[in-house]
């Protein structure tokens, strides 16, 4: 690392811990030629597959279009910015966690989905029937009606 304010290649970490919640390490430098001090983060980069479109494309795994996807389902819906995030950081672990160098952008839709029917059921009605444009309403509501049972299954456990 060099020093940011003489250049000189050799600095010191003096002091190292872990911020926002162990995702990042910040570390403290000293420059060891002007001794002045700095402060390095350090974040894992995650290395995202190559997505492939339906065209047989292939495109960069792009994080912007991903959260414009989220946003625009649960456009005016109860979600805070944090809980969003997290479904963003999902959808990239999992990718990750495929361990292939490329992915098929279904596989990416299939967990957008996934993500959206945990956080809001609006918005994942209103992603999915884009996405998978229902071929007709009996496709729709079919959707619908087993949504309904998920959510009634849901009630009885809790009840
Ligand atoms: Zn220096």
């Amino acid at each position: 690392m060099h020093c940011p304010f003489c250049q000189e290649t050799d600095t010191k970490v003096i002091d190292s811990r872990l911020v926002a919640d162990g995702g990042q390490v910040r570390r403290r430098r000293e420059c060891l030629s002007c001794k002045e001090r700095f402060t390095t983060f350090e974040i894992a980069e995650l290395l995202m597959p190559k997505i492939i479109k339906q065209d047989g494309k292939r495109e960069p795994f792009n994080e912007d279009k991903l959260r414009n996807g989220f946003q625009r389902a649960l456009e005016k819906r109860p979600v805070s910015v944090e809980d969003i995030e997290s479904a963003i950081n999902n959808v990239k672990i999992y990718l990750q966690a495929l361990g292939e160098r490329e992915v098929d952008s279904r596989v990416v839709g299939e967990k957008v989905m996934d993500e959206l029917r945990s956080l809001d059921q609006v918005a994942y009605v209103r992603f999915a029937s884009v996405y998978r444009s229902f071929q007709d309403i009996s496709e729709f509501q079919e959707e619908i009606n087993r949504l309904q049972k998920k959510h009634e299954q849901i009630g009885d456990i809790n009840s």
